[in-house]
């Protein structure tokens, strides 16, 4: 499975990059330039907004390698309009020219055709070691979805095994590489080991959201529907990641498929990486701890309260309302470009929303509501420096000062941050209450009113941000992996 990923990865390489990997690598002195451009797969930096790195280097193209380049969106959707045969805007084709100079749609599965075939005979060796059923037929079918481009049965094969203690997310998956137009699939690979334990906690959880919707601390219009119980949530370490997912800040978790018709048929999973969430932990929330908390409840940060407003953050988003109350449609119709970041914001608000009734019903021992609040603080400075640009960044941004504005948050004169546990509570339920309004009234105006009020990067937040910048306190974490770091050896016929 990791040599079937590593194929994900070259492919990955070809999408993302324009040029050629191993000229550029061999045309830097620096182990630090080419470490770092391994890292980002290229020399536009991930973190910060694919700035270039490299003297010389100009800024990334939109459309990465998936167009040619100096493609306009106008002019590859008129040529789409003229030719629909040639599947220009489809989610699984590279676009090139053709000698004439037009536009045509190669399928990844012919312009990737050697990595795919190769990644495809690895997963039927894999299914024919495999001892779960689920996972035997799901390898079976993925390997004939990247021979054939048709990956929905997979997909459905993919939702439909439950007791796999082994998984494998591989393929062209995410879009967000293609920023032109966002329709073509980045080829992605995660070899994963299910947790047992905690996934059958997880889906425990899932189990208590519609009593735990009746709960929510708004008025009634705004939580009329009723969540599924039926929510797959597992929780895994992660083996090995290649591609896109290995491509500059890394994943702690996952939900799939995309396929809004296999969503619609199966439901889709939500999956947690919990060694990741580890490393994130150790080597980036711990440290930022102890430069930004004040000393007293620095021990109120625990990798158990971490993981568990990640868990519920990923379960939260169960809850709440889609549709808007007056009935034209969706949440994420009406708030378009907004809608991301209120979710985002929603989840982790309501997660800890979660968090505070299950420690009250005695379901969760974990941690004490201290240690999550505390915790839930930390990270969003964490969070915070993956930038504006994210949706994550700036929902963290929004509560971090609507915290301030609340008074559960206060800096001290030596410049740390204390949370005044007393008052968070009140913090919670209060943004929980404008976040479900905004969405359920699908406001737009009122959202970006909210956006503005409360998403701006106060000098006092810079100053602590760059504290950690000048402590050389990592903003992501990068995975030593491979069949060596497994201790597994090398397997033959890998064909290396
Ligand atoms: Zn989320």
């Amino acid at each position: 499975l990791i040599e079937a990923a590593k194929a994900m990865d070259e492919v990955f390489w070809m999408q993302a990059y324009p040029g050629n990997r191993d000229s550029l690598l061999a045309s830097l002195d620096s182990e630090a330039a080419k470490r770092y451009v391994m890292i980002n797969y290229g020399p536009w930096d991930r973190l910060d907004g694919n700035a270039p790195f490299l003297p010389g280097v100009g800024p990334k193209p939109l459309g990465a390698n998936l167009y040619p380049r100096g493609a306009t969106p106008e002019a590859i959707r008129s040529a789409a309009d003229l030719y629909p045969e040639r599947d220009l805007l489809g989610l699984y084709t590279v676009v090139r020219r053709d000698a004439r100079g037009n536009f045509e749609g190669i399928p990844y599965h012919v312009a990737f055709q050697e990595q795919h075939q190769r990644a495809a005979g690895l997963l039927r060796q894999a299914a024919a070691f495999a001892q779960d059923a689920g996972l035997k037929a799901y390898l079976e079918l993925r390997a004939d979805a990247l021979e054939t481009g048709d990956y929905q049965p997979s997909d459905l094969a993919w939702m439909d095994m439950k007791t796999n203690p082994l998984d494998v997310v591989i393929g062209p998956i995410e879009t967000y590489e293609d920023q032109l137009m966002g329709f073509k699939a980045a080829h992605e690979a995660y070899v994963l080991l299910k947790d047992p334990e905690w996934s059958g906690r997880l889906q425990r959880y899932a189990e208590l959201l519609p009593e735990l919707q009746r709960g929510l601390p708004v008025d009634s219009t705004y939580k009329t529907e009723t969540p599924g119980t039926d929510a797959d949530l597992g929780a895994y370490d992660v083996l090995y990641v290649g591609g896109d997912s290995n491509a500059g800040s890394k994943t702690i978790a996952i939900n799939l498929p995309n396929d809004e018709e296999v969503q619609l048929a199966k439901g889709s999973r939500r999956l947690q990486l919990k060694n990741a969430m580890r490393a994130k932990f150790d080597r980036i929330l711990r440290p930022i701890t102890e430069n930004l908390i004040v000393e007293e409840q620095q021990a109120n940060v625990t990798f158990e309260a971490f993981f568990g407003n990640t868990m519920f953050h990923e379960v939260a988003h169960g809850l709440g309302i889609k549709n808007t109350i007056s009935g034209t449609g969706t949440v994420r119709e009406a708030l378009q470009d907004r809608a991301s970041a209120l979710e985002e914001g929603k989840a982790d608000v309501l997660g800890l929303y979660m968090v505070e009734s299950l420690i009250e019903r005695g379901e969760w021992t974990e941690a004490e509501l201290n240690d999550h609040y505390v915790t839930f603080v930390a990270s969003i400075f964490r969070s915070i420096r993956f930038g504006a640009s994210s949706a994550h960044g700036r929902a963290n941004l929004v509560r971090f000062n609507y915290f301030i504005e609340k008074g559960a948050i206060v800096q001290e004169e030596d410049g740390r941050w204390r949370v005044v546990i007393e008052e968070m509570e009140n913090a919670v339920e209060s943004l929980a209450r404008d976040i479900l309004t905004l969405q359920g009234d699908g406001d737009y105006d009122a959202t970006a009113a909210f956006a503005g009020t409360y998403g701006e990067i106060t000098p006092a937040l810079t100053a602590s941000l760059d504290g950690l910048a000048a402590a050389g306190i990592p903003v992501d974490v990068v995975f030593e992996q491979g069949v060596d770091v497994l201790g597994l050896g090398t397997p033959e016929a890998s064909g290396e």
